[in-house]
């Protein structure tokens, strides 16, 4: 096994459907996840090769391509169907802990996303979002507006049941 994608800094990962609800954990996460959606898995393969990403999949198949055998691409083969514990064996695998920027990265399209004041934002939230929250950011990709009352704190209870935040 190689560690080339982790040694540049963080993990970027690309997973398929075996592992669908582990992408948007990974984005929640703050971590840079494809969602491979194509039939070929050498296709996922090689693109995993070209982009310095570890596949993460529950399909054996994957794990026995030449590419992964030589260790020239990292695959983590999860043994659960549950999230959960499809999360802390990614977690048991790379450590990611100390890397997690949970809100940085969109759960729907995987863009970067980009702080925003409670003013740019007024007139596209609910207007008692907009007296309660102060921390916005938007989706450069899909427009989609976050903020950390909702989907933040239940996603930060759930990585904490995971040691998954630092
Ligand atoms: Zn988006």
């Amino acid at each position: 096994m190689t560690d080339g994608s982790i040694a540049n800094g963080r993990p970027r990962f690309i997973v398929d459907h075996t592992a669908g609800k582990l992408a948007r954990w990974l984005r929640m996460m703050g971590f840079d996840c494809l969602f491979f959606t194509g039939a070929d898995d050498g296709d996922m393969v090689r693109r995993a090769l070209a982009e310095d990403r570890v596949i993460v999949t529950r399909d054996t198949g994957v794990a026995k391509r030449r590419l992964a055998t030589r260790g020239q691409v990292r695959v983590v083969l999860l043994h659960d169907e549950r999230p959960e514990r499809q999360m802390q064996q990614v977690n048991d695998a790379l450590g990611l802990p100390s890397m997690v920027r949970p809100f940085t990265r969109c759960i729907e399209c995987n863009t970067v996303l980009v702080p925003r004041t409670p003013e740019e934002v007024r007139d596209r939230i609910p207007p008692y979002v907009y007296r309660t929250q102060t921390r916005y950011v938007e989706c450069a990709g899909c427009g989609r507006i976050y903020w950390q009352g909702t989907h933040w704190e239940a996603m930060m209870r759930r990585l904490a049941t995971l040691n998954a935040v630092p």
